[in-house]
């Protein structure tokens, strides 16, 4: 059975207690688009008032360390996550590479550490616009999913890759259909060297300035399994529309 549309909310380092309204209203409008499955990443300290807020949606991490307990001020656990009501989380994040110098290495001790604990992860990729300039994106790419995505019996079914261009996110500028259906197949032919037949069914989202009016289009590019949102996940009106779109 083809996996339904994934449509996630990254909302990085936004919001507070208030902005749990807008997941509800997200919650609701989740539950009228039964093809579509939605998920919200939200800050650590909205993941357990959100958990317990919504039905339909799932919830996650934007993180996690690759320890389970220990003397790392200021991280939080794969464990604490799962203890908190999260279902999965986001690993490798390019602002996570770019500033908090996350090598595939970390990337890949990160998604080993979330499924360890019971939790799915979506693992971020993505090419610079230097990269991309220099006909690099494709190994590049490749690279990072080499490197970054974990192996192992029925691990497939737990991932999610997210191809996340650099320079698009949050920029407002996009790539052309075509570039996202090329870069998703070399991602899908990638999937399966690694897991063999299974990478056949693992989901690709696009992420980079997805909103309602580039939704349809960018969701039409082949082998594009749902999209990666940041800004306009933080609200339920814009959303809630590229949900409708997917
Ligand atoms: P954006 O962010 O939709 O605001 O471009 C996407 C992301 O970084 O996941």
């Amino acid at each position: 059975m083809a996996n339904r549309p994934y449509i996630v909310g990254n909302w990085k380092m936004n919001g507070t207690r208030a902005l749990l309204a807008e997941a509800r209203a997200i919650d609701r409008g989740a539950a009228r688009a039964a093809g579509v499955r939605v998920a919200i990443a939200p800050p650590f300290t909205l993941i357990n008032p959100m958990a317990d807020a919504v039905q339909e949606i799932g919830v996650g991490g934007q993180d996690c360390h690759v320890q389970p307990s220990g003397a790392y001020t200021g991280d939080i656990s794969a464990p604490m996550l799962k203890d908190a009501g999260a279902s999965f989380t986001i690993v490798g994040h390019s602002e996570r590479r770019a500033m908090h110098g996350e090598s595939d290495a970390v990337v890949l001790a990160k998604a080993g550490a979330a499924l360890a604990a019971g939790l799915d992860v979506i693992i971020c990729v993505g090419e610079t616009e230097a990269e991309r300039d220099a006909g690099q994106a494709e190994s590049v790419v490749c690279a990072q999913l080499q490197g970054s995505l974990p192996t192992g019996e029925d691990v497939a079914a737990k991932v999610t890759v997210a191809y996340e261009p650099v320079w698009a996110i949050g920029t407002g500028r996009v790539p052309s259909v075509d570039d996202v259906s090329a870069m998703h197949r070399a991602i899908r032919d990638r999937l399966v060297a690694i897991y063999g037949e299974d990478g056949a069914g693992v989901q690709i989202l696009y992420g980079g300035s997805v909103n309602a009016g580039n939704a349809a289009e960018l969701l039409s590019a082949d082998e594009v399994g749902g999209a990666l949102v940041g800004g306009a996940s933080l609200t339920a009106e814009s959303f809630l529309a590229i949900v409708v779109a997917a």
